[in-house]
């Protein structure tokens, strides 16, 4: 073949396939473009997942008569003029290439007018063949329609997913765009309903109604600056981490991205704070001079270039870091010089502590502890009760003390408990489906295409493990039953499922069924356990320990932590001098 230079409409298509490969990269450039035009209200549609009609209208600056044509030609853009600006740019577009490369595979129709102009402009783009303009009644800002999407290209067709996981793209992206802009309203609708409705709002209450209003007391505010950067961001407490790192959001600039330090930066943070598998749920907003990012190095405009990588790292870290340890999750022992019986002298968090469970053992404990009288009895104390030889003692509201024919057993009652839990269960998964409950008003929640996807592949999984849940619409699943045990042991059905969701979304689980349920089994059992920090029954503690005996088998728990330490009587006897 000789070489030629490609016509115009080719080199549109083939840019395309960079740019825009399904309705939620199309309805990504488009609410950037009215972002962009300074509006305060977007309003998107769609009609099949946006294969036969995406639309969306603002109020914004609208475009000028005589620039409708160019808005529409490739590599034509009002954003930036020359070199110099490309490495300081303050716009989400600047390429000049969205609208061109979306009319080079569908039917798209511009309208435009600008607010000191009585009518407006229009024009239309088929396959790449651009109309003559005219002029049509239109409202102030811009509308786009985009029709039989890849009517050329039938291969990119193909491509596309069902309606409601292309819907549920678009959705993910108008949340990404609407978490930035809290002061523009994001309405998204779809076949006629209404699925996102963001009015104009505060940045935080923006976020909450994005990642769930049920996170509320558990996200952190943090706030930082270092060297013209600056960071604000919401940040869950460990104990909402996840199994995956999808609910980190991360926007430069108000520029939504991913990015690997920024990430990097998050999870160190919570070093020993959440198991090394989590990770947490942020909503993180770096603002910083546009000459100090370089924005031009990802088709999609979805990852970004720091001038200095390590000072927004360190600023995440440090930032989220300090945050966290105000907040006493960290496991760290302090020894004070005032020893325990200052009040304020110094923390105590047991590990169990560190791991997202609830409550840590308490100080004033200690302190009645040491100050108990030992010798100088007042009369009207009453005299310590001497237990039995099978007696136990819970220490701290976390560790429980016994004895057997060898020694002393020191007990971590979650970490007994879980491993209960599995052994259980695990047995019951043996025989048959696992026990299940009906919901007596089913739980909806919140799902996105993942986690929908998810759903639908393992029915089998989950019919064993006693969870009866379909899809409710484009983003949303309805809970009808959850395992018994979960129920009862008053774990939140909604964040369960929805981890589950994702965990099986991401593949963390084995291929082999088998081995997939063991590792869930093992999920729930640590959920549904008892904590550090839970006061238990004297009933609560003798069947613990029966179920123990029961078990029998050793010492650890699944995660591989031990449950059991024994402090043997030669031990003893060797130390206190016996022998
Ligand atoms: P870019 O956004 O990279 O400049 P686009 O192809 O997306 O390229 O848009 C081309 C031009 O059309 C923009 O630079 C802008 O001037 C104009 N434009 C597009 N959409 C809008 C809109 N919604 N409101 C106002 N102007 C718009
Ligand atoms: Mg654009």
């Amino acid at each position: 073949m000789t070489i030629q230079k490609l016509p115009t409409i080719l080199i549109n298509q083939i840019a395309a396939g960079e740019v825009v490969d399904r309705p939620a990269s199309i309805v990504k450039e488009l609410v950037e473009n009215s972002l962009d035009a300074g509006c305060t209200h977007i309003d998107v549609l769609l009609e099949h997942g946006g294969r036969d009609l995406i639309r969306v209208s603002d109020n914004g600056s609208g475009i000028a008569p005589d620039e409708i044509e160019l808005a529409v030609t490739s590599h034509a853009t009002s954003k930036i003029q020359e070199e110099a600006d490309l490495s300081a740019i303050a716009s989400l577009g600047f390429r000049g290439e969205a609208l061109a490369s979306i009319g080079s595979v569908s039917h798209l129709v511009l309208k435009s007018r600008q607010s000191n102009d009585a009518s407006g402009m229009q024009i239309e783009v088929d396959g790449g063949l651009m109309s003559e303009t005219k002029p049509v009644a239109a409202s102030v800002g811009t509308t786009v329609e985009v029709r039989r999407l890849f009517f050329n290209t039938p291969a990119r067709r193909k491509f596309l997913k069902s309606d409601g996981a292309e819907t549920t793209r678009v959705r993910d992206v108008i949340q990404k765009l609407a978490s930035s802009y809290h002061d523009v309203t994001f309405v998204l609708t779809s076949n006629d309903r209404v699925l996102l409705d963001y009015p104009k709002t505060t940045s935080k209450e923006r976020i909450l109604s994005i990642v769930g209003t049920e996170l509320d007391g558990e996200m952190l505010e943090i706030e930082g600056k270092a060297d013209g950067i600056t960071l604000w961001g919401l940040v869950g407490t460990p104990s909402v981490a996840r199994p995956t790192s999808k609910h980190i959001r991360v926007h430069v600039n108000g520029r939504s991205i991913s990015d690997s330090s920024i990430t990097h930066a998050l999870k160190e943070a919570f070093r020993g704070l959440i198991e090394p598998k989590r990770w947490p749920t942020a909503a993180l907003f770096v603002e910083m001079d546009p000459s100090l990012v370089d924005v031009n190095v990802h088709p999609q405009k979805s990852e970004v270039r720091f001038r200095n990588k390590d000072v927004v790292w360190r600023l995440v870290n440090k930032t989220v870091a300090s945050v966290l340890s105000e907040n006493d999750f960290v496991p760290a022992y302090q020894p004070s010089v005032h020893g325990l019986s200052n009040q304020d002298g110094g923390s105590f968090t047991g590990s169990q502590a560190a791991f997202g469970v609830t409550g840590t053992p308490s100080f004033e404990r200690v302190h009645s502890i040491r100050n108990a009288p030992v010798i100088d009895f007042p009369m009207e104390t009453p005299l310590p009760t001497i237990l039995g030889s099978d007696a136990v003692l819970q220490v701290h509201k976390c560790f429980l003390v016994t004895q057997d024919e060898q020694g002393i057993l020191i007990i971590d009652q979650h970490a007994l408990h879980e491993r209960v839990m599995f052994e259980e269960l695990m047995q019951r998964l043996s025989k048959g489906n696992l026990e299940s409950q009906r919901l007596l008003v089913p739980d909806a929640i919140v799902a996105d295409s993942a986690q929908l996807e998810a759903l639908e592949t393992n029915g089998n999984l989950l019919e064993k493990l006693g969870i009866e849940a379909s899809a409710s619409g484009p983003a949303s699943i309805s809970v009808y039953a959850l395992p018994t045990l979960l129920v009862s042991r008053n774990v939140n059905g909604a964040t369960f499922i929805r981890e589950l969701l994702d965990a099986l979304g991401s593949n963390e689980f084995s291929s082999s069924e088998e081995e997939a349920l063991s590792e869930i089994v093992d999920m729930m059992s640590c959920k549904a356990a008892i904590k550090a920090g839970d006061q238990l029954t004297p009933r609560e503690l003798s069947d613990l320990l029966k179920k123990r005996r029961e078990i029998e088998r050793g010492g650890s728990c699944p995660h591989g932590r031990p449950t059991t330490m024994r402090l043997s009587l030669a031990e003893l006897e060797q130390r206190f001098g016996r022998r």
